[in-house]
C-alpha cells in the first residue's frame, strides 16, 4: 500500500461519514484518459491537462459520436467567454448540415410530477430498442437564483449507464437570454452526434415552457393525479402548449378521474398543433405502465403524420426564423441598454417621467433619438458575445 496523500481540505478521518473522500485512479489510466500519477509529497491535487481541441477536432469528434468530445463541445457552447463564443459558432456552422434528423420532444410539468422518472423509463426502453437518446434540461432556476430544480437530484442513473444514452444537465451560471441559445445549440450538437431522439426536460417555471416549446416538435405535459385543486392551479397557457397531457402515477385509481377532467377542459382549448387533437392519457412512470403505448400510439403517430403533411417542416422553419429574430431583439436590447449615451441620460429621463414632467411617449422618443444619433454615426460595437447580458 502506497503512502496515503490527503489534501488540506480532507478531514483526518475520511471515512464513509464524510461527503468527500479522495479516490485514487487506476494505474496505467484508461484509454483516452490522461494517465495521472500521484506524488505523495504534493501539497495540492494533481492538475489534469486535457488536450486542447480545435474546431475540426470538435467537428470530427461530434460526428463520430464521441461522448467526451460532445460534452466538451456543449461546454464550449455554454461558455460566456468571447473566444469560446466564436469557436462554438464555427463548430455549429460546420455541423449544421448534419442536424435536424431527430425527433425533438419537450417534457414539462411541476417539480414532483414524475418527469425524471418518466424520462428514465422511456429513454431506457428506447435505447434498448436501438435508439440513441439524448436528454437535455432547461432549468430557468439555475440562472435566476443560482439554485437548480432539475440539476440537483441524482439524475437518471439507469439511463446514464446505457451505451446509447447521453444525459446532460442544464447549463449553469448563464443568463436567461443566453439559456435559449445554449439549449438550442446543444440540441443541434446532439443531433450531429447521431442522437435520433432528443428529450428536453423543463419545469413549469417562468418562461421555460415557452422556450422549450419553441425548440421541439412534440410537447408533453406531465401532471399529477388530484383533479380539482390542481386543475384550478394549473396555468391554462401551459395546457395550450401541449400536444399531449399524461396523468402520471396511474397506479392510483384517481388518475383516471383526473384524465377525464383534463379531457373535459381540453375540449375548450385550441390545440397546439394544426391537424392534431391534444388528448389526455395515463401512465405510471414508476412501473412503466402506459409509457411505451404513449410513445408508439401518440408520439410516433404525431411525428409520422407531421412529417407527412408538412406541419413539422413548417414548424421547424418558423421556429428557426423566430429564434433569429428573438436573438436580433436581444442583441438590440443589449446594445441599447449598454450604450454610454443611454446609460448617461436614462436616470434623468426616468425621473422626469415619474414626476409627471415628461410624457412616456416623449421619453421614448428622446431615448431612441439619443441612441440612433450615435448608432447611426458608426458605433464601435463589441459583437463577440452579443447575446449575454453581463
Ligand atoms: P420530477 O420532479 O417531475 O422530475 O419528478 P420525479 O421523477 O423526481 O418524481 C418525483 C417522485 O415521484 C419520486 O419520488 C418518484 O419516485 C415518484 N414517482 C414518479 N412516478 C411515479 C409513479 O408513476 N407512481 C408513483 N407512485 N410514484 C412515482
Amino acid at each position: 500500500m502506497t503512502k496515503t496523500y490527503k489534501p488540506d481540505w480532507v478531514p483526518q478521518q475520511d471515512d464513509d461519514k464524510f461527503a468527500c473522500r479522495v479516490m485514487y485512479g487506476v494505474k496505467g489510466g484508461h484509454e483516452g484518459m490522461p494517465n495521472i500519477t500521484i506524488d505523495p509529497e504534493r501539497k495540492s491535487a494533481p492538475v489534469i491537462k486535457r488536450k486542447r481541441l480545435d474546431v475540426d477536432d470538435y467537428v470530427d469528434g461530434v460526428l463520430k459520436g464521441d461522448r467526451m468530445v460532445l460534452s466538451r463541445a456543449i461546454t464550449l457552447v455554454e461558455s460566456n467567454a468571447a473566444a469560446h463564443f466564436n469557436m462554438a459558432q464555427q463548430v455549429i456552422q460546420k455541423l449544421l448540415p448534419y442536424t435536424g434528423k431527430s425527433s425533438r420532444i419537450g417534457i414539462t410539468g411541476v417539480p414532483g410530477a414524475g418527469k425524471s422518472t418518466f424520462i428514465e423509463a422511456l429513454g431506457t426502453n428506447l435505447c434498448r430498442a436501438g435508439h440513441k437518446v439524448a436528454v437535455l434540461a432547461v432549468d430557468p432556476s439555475s440562472t435566476v437564483t443560482k439554485g437548480s430544480i432539475l440539476g440537483d437530484k441524482t439524475r437518471m442513473e439507469q439511463l446514464s449507464r446505457e451505451e446509447n444514452a447521453f444525459v446532460r444537465p442544464s447549463p449553469s451560471g448563464g443568463t436567461l437570454g443566453g439559456l435559449t441559445r445554449k439549449s438550442r445549440e446543444t440540441l443541434l450538437l446532439c443531433e450531429a452526434a447521431g442522437y435520433d431522439t432528443i428529450l428536453v426536460e423543463t419545469v413549469g417555471v417562468g418562461q421555460s415552457e415557452t422556450t422549450v416549446r419553441s425548440m421541439v416538435d412534440f410537447f408533453l405535459l406531465v401532471v399529477l393525479t388530484g383533479a380539482g385543486d390542481e386543475l384550478q392551479g394549473m396555468k391554462k397557457g401551459v395546457m395550450e402548449l401541449a400536444d399531449a397531457i399524461v396523468v402520471n402515477k396511474a397506479n392510483k385509481q384517481r388518475a383516471f378521474v383526473t384524465r377525464a377532467e383534463y379531457e373535459r377542459i381540453l375540449q375548450f382549448l385550441r390545440p397546439a398543433t394544426e391537424n392534431w387533437l391534444t388528448k389526455a392519457y395515463t401512465c405510471s412512470a414508476f412501473t412503466g405502465a402506459g409509457i411505451m403505448e404513449l410513445w408508439h400510439d401518440v408520439v410516433e403517430v404525431f411525428m409520422q403524420q407531421g412529417r407527412g403533411n408538412g406541419v413539422l417542416t413548417e414548424r421547424r422553419k418558423q421556429q428557426t426564423l423566430s429564434w433569429v429574430y428573438t436573438m436580433v431583439e436581444e442583441h438590440l436590447r443589449n446594445l441599447f441598454y449598454r450604450a454610454p449615451e443611454i446609460v448617461a441620460c436614462k436616470g434623468s429621463i426616468e425621473e422626469a417621467v415619474v414626476e409627471g414632467r415628461l410624457t412616456a411617449t416623449l421619453a421614448v422618443q428622446e431615448l431612441i433619438g439619443k441612441f440612433s444619433q450615435t448608432s447611426l454615426s458608426g458605433r464601435n460595437v463589441d459583437a463577440s458575445s452579443p447575446f449575454e447580458i453581463k
